[in-house]
């Protein structure tokens, strides 16, 4: 008879749930990870991966047709939509088996089955009940699906999951809601083509970033019509009608991408009936405590923070704290206010930490400094004098602590880890302006933009 007594059972297999699954495994503990559709969870099989390598083809697209510029002739150059998909598909399949692998390696069982919470210690997959000393929720998020007419049943309308296997680039593409789903696929369609439309709701794109940055990167989107203030009230097959100050419009669209955000999957695997306290999401701790004995909740599913990394870090907090009840006296608790984000559109965003229009809304003092892109040598080199990109940051004019970093331009995604240290190890300004940047590289427009800041 096969097992069913574990030390720990994880439900649900994206990047939250696997990660703390092998930690946990690596410890020493005996661990079964249920996943009732793909190892990789939404990261890996939607989300993160298979857009960033779409994302991919079409900035390698967008830098053949401007290499002119660099001496660099490659007229003619198309792109073969089929193909991309296919490349897309590989890289996918081959990381879900990476997961798979690296699972086993660690010695955790997995069980392909949708999991039901039956109470403290006790999982229901496929007919087994299993039990465990721990229980780690990680079921992630769905696409919100707002109750708009003619919006459900309409073959017209895609979530972020159905635009990836669109089997031909749409000639005009709808996206309603201006987040990150929203930009990045406007980015996407926009350069490989696509009339692209974004309407929002709030008066600019990108919420959670500072307001003249996210105002300067849809500036650069020059390619995608943004309408902004925008209230959308019915669709009939693809075509959106939406209101702005009392005043009605309707776009015709070929494919309406409903991206208004995603919620967290709290219903239909025993949560509410177990007891689970939810709010938004699952209510947790620092140390990703539920209200119930030995249940930890992490991801998207606490409805905290909805990324990847996000996850990853809360997945190895449980994972940590588990094995280790003193484990967040060595600093292994979940910091929300130092997890970076980043938008992989054209040109990249990414950010951490305090903008300067948040602390304006909060009324609190800030010293800023915002520098353009060019004072990189790398920058201009390889995206030229007039190509969209910036650095802020945001200082306590009291302590001088770093208290955000924001970055517009190529590269944004990869150097933000090095502020997020800055914000992580509480350093000041003049301590930031005392680390050497290699020269040259993009990454010195945050070092400049720390010399600019007027203490
Ligand atoms: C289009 C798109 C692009 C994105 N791009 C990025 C990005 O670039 N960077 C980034 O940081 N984040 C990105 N995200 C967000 C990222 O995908 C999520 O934050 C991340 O996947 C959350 O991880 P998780 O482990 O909490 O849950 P998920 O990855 O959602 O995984 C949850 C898993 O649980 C399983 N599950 C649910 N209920 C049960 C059950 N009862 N039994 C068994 N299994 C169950 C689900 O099948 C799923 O596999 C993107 C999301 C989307 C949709």
């Amino acid at each position: 008879m096969s097992e069913t007594r574990f030390d720990v059972i994880v439900l649900g297999a994206g990047p939250g749930g696997y990660l703390a699954a092998e930690r946990l495994g690596h410890a020493g503990k005996k661990v079964l990870l249920i996943e009732e559709v793909a190892l990789g969870g939404t990261c890996l099989n939607v989300g993160c991966i298979p857009t960033k390598t779409l994302l991919n083809g079409a900035k390698n697209y967008l830098h053949a047709k401007e290499a002119g510029q660099f001496g660099v002739d490659a007229t003619g150059v198309t792109f073969d939509w089929a193909r991309m998909q296919a490349w897309k598909d590989q890289v996918v399949s081959g990381l879900v088996g990476g997961v798979g692998a690296a699972e086993r390696k660690a010695g955790v069982t997995v069980v392909n089955a949708r999991g039901h919470l039956d109470g403290p210690g006790k999982v229901t997959a496929a007919g087994t009940t299993y039990t465990g000393d721990h229980v780690i929720v990680a079921t992630g998020s769905v696409p919100a699906m707002p109750p708009l007419p003619g919006a459900a049943d309409n073959p017209a309308v895609v979530d972020s999951t159905g635009i990836l296997s669109l089997d031909q680039v749409p000639a005009r593409l709808a996206v309603i809601g201006g987040g990150v789903i929203g930009v990045e696929f406007a980015s996407l369609f926009s350069t490989l083509g696509s009339e692209v439309t974004v309407i929002e709701m709030a008066p600019e794109i990108l919420p959670f970033m500072d307001d003249d940055m996210a105002a300067q990167l849809r500036k650069a989107m020059s390619d995608v019509t943004f309408e902004l203030g925008c209230k959308v009230e019915s669709l009939d097959g693809a075509s959106v009608t939406y209101s702005k100050n009392g005043q009605s419009t309707t776009l015709e669209a070929d494919v309406v991408l409903m991206a208004v955000g995603r919620r967290p999957a709290t219903a239909g695997w025993g949560a509410e009936e177990a007891g689970l306290e939810i709010n938004r999401g699952i209510v947790v701790d620092d140390r990703m405590r539920t209200n119930l004995p030995n249940v930890w909740a992490i991801g998207d599913v606490t409805g905290r923070s909805l990324l990847a990394h996000a996850a990853y870090r809360m997945g190895e907090i449980a994972a940590a704290n588990i094995s280790d009840p003193e484990a967040h006296r060595r600093g292994e608790v979940m910091r929300w206010h130092t997890v970076p984000w980043a938008v992989y559109c054209m040109p990249e965003a990414a950010g951490v930490g305090l903008t300067e229009s948040q602390a304006k809304r909060e009324g609190r003092e800030v010293l800023v400094a915002k520098v353009p892109a060019q004072m990189s040598g790398r920058f201009i080199a390889e995206n030229g004098f007039k190509a969209p990109g910036s650095a802020k940051i945001v200082v306590d004019p009291l302590t001088h602590q770093v208290l955000g970093v924001h970055v517009l331009g190529a590269y944004a995604a990869e150097m933000i880890w090095g502020a997020q240290a800055v914000l992580e190890m509480e350093l000041t300004v003049e301590d930031l302006r005392q680390v050497v940047f290699p020269h040259p590289t993009v990454s010195e427009v945050i070092r400049e933009a720390a010399w600019a800041v007027k203490l």
